[in-house]
């Protein structure tokens, strides 16, 4: 198909549009769906569908928007699965953690980054994933960092500077001139290829004060802020998000009444990351209290070789509505348009005419499968920009 031609895709059985109300799930039965220049032209009832160049039978089953994924660590080298094994198994494991990557991949080519984020990249598309986000972290110093992102911004306009993952080892000593490099000469050097900055703030990472630092060098070399916030326990993450009028804090797990109403009273997006719970067997963000205060959810993969090595949205939301108590609506909406507005994103996220035509077709003939049935590949057709990318419908 080229371009310039148009394709009707009719006979779905659940189209999901999140197009009524931009803040909900929407979708409808029996439906139809134009694409044309890479966007959505059209959306209605089959039976009053329009003509167009090609056709498509979906025979009943669903479409939906393309997952947005708005956080990712895809630059590494190395697996840790000992780690996780061990971990899994309840014993103590000594070399782990994120110096391990960060050791394998200053010593990897970029051809070896290059391949293994693209590999990441085509099995999330195969998912369905049509956007996601894209983390630096595991250089930790200017050359690394900044290879890091240029190799994203190879394949993703969601591109994050991350230089505050952790203080590597060789500033142990002295964290404050680490802080220093990562808001000057690493910040200078990474900009260009960068949308956001984001900051891992927690203990024994980066305090609030630290924080607040990077996002405001960040913000002062125009990226957009992001917070790695409350994981691992209570702490000031996402009120520095809240003042830093950061997009989104990621995580979430560990909030008090007062993060609560700062997540509500800020457009900031909270952001779940349940496959990191999962992967670490701690207990699951609260995503119903968040959702009944009123604030905005989005779920992502958090996929990095450490805590959470799953590129899987359908795994995500399952677990979001098996173990956080997400309605298979809330899930999907969260893992689609929360994804996009986690990303400041208005084309993409949702099926209203005029989105960008990244779509997916299950084979099912529902939205709610992709919880029901767990662990079943059901991604059958994926169309990015109105292009059919991965299947076959
Ligand atoms: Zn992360």
């Amino acid at each position: 198909m080229s371009d310039r031609e148009s394709t009707l895709i009719t006979g779905i059985g659940e189209l999901v549009t999140n197009d009524a109300d931009p803040g909900a799930f929407a979708a409808m039965t029996d439906a139809a769906l134009v694409i044309a220049d890479g966007k959505v032209a059209w959306t209605g009832p089959a039976a009053r569908a329009p003509a167009a160049d090609a056709m498509v039978d979906a025979a009943g089953r669903a479409v939906l928007p393309g997952f947005a994924d708005s956080h990712a660590h895809l630059v590494f080298a190395g697996e840790r699965s000992a780690e996780f094994a061990a971990r899994m198994a309840g014993r103590p494991y000594r070399a782990g953690g994120i110096l391990v990557t960060v050791e394998a991949t200053r010593a990897a080519s970029d051809a070896v980054l290059r391949a293994n984020l693209r590999r990441l990249a085509a099995e999330m598309l195969r998912q369905g994933t049509t956007t996601f986000e894209c983390k630096s972290g595991y250089g930790l110093t200017v050359p690394d960092e900044a290879r890091a992102l240029a190799l994203a911004a190879e394949i993703t306009s969601e591109v994050t500077y991350l230089g505050a993952h952790v203080v590597p080892p060789e500033f142990g000593a002295d964290p404050a001139a680490y802080l220093d490099l990562v808001c000057g000469p690493m910040l200078d050097a990474c900009a260009p290829s960068a949308r956001w900055v984001d900051v891992f703030c927690e203990d024994g990472a980066f305090g609030a004060d630290e924080a607040a630092a990077v996002l405001a060098a960040g913000r002062a070399a125009g990226l957009g802020a992001r917070v790695h916030a409350n994981q691992l326990g209570p702490g000031p993450g996402v009120r520095v998000a809240a003042e830093a009028g950061a997009a989104s804090a990621d995580h979430c797990t560990f909030l008090t009444d007062a993060d609560v109403d700062a997540l509500v009273s800020t457009p900031v997006v909270a952001t779940l990351l349940p496959g990191a719970e999962f992967g670490t067997r701690q207990p699951f963000p609260d995503a119903r209290r968040l959702l009944d205060a009123g604030a905005t959810v989005a779920l992502a993969s958090d996929c990095n070789p450490g805590s959470s090595f799953t590129s899987s949205m359908p795994f995500c939301i399952a677990l979001a509505v098996r173990e956080m108590r997400m309605t298979t609506e809330e899930a999907v909406w969260s893992a689609t348009a929360g994804g996009a507005r986690a990303l400041r994103r208005t084309d993409i996220g949702h099926l209203g005419v005029g989105a960008r035509a990244d779509l997916i077709m299950l084979d099912a003939p529902s939205h709610a499968y992709l919880a029901y049935r767990p662990g079943v590949p059901q991604v059958a057709a994926v169309w990015q920009a109105g292009r059919l990318v991965a299947g076959s419908p």
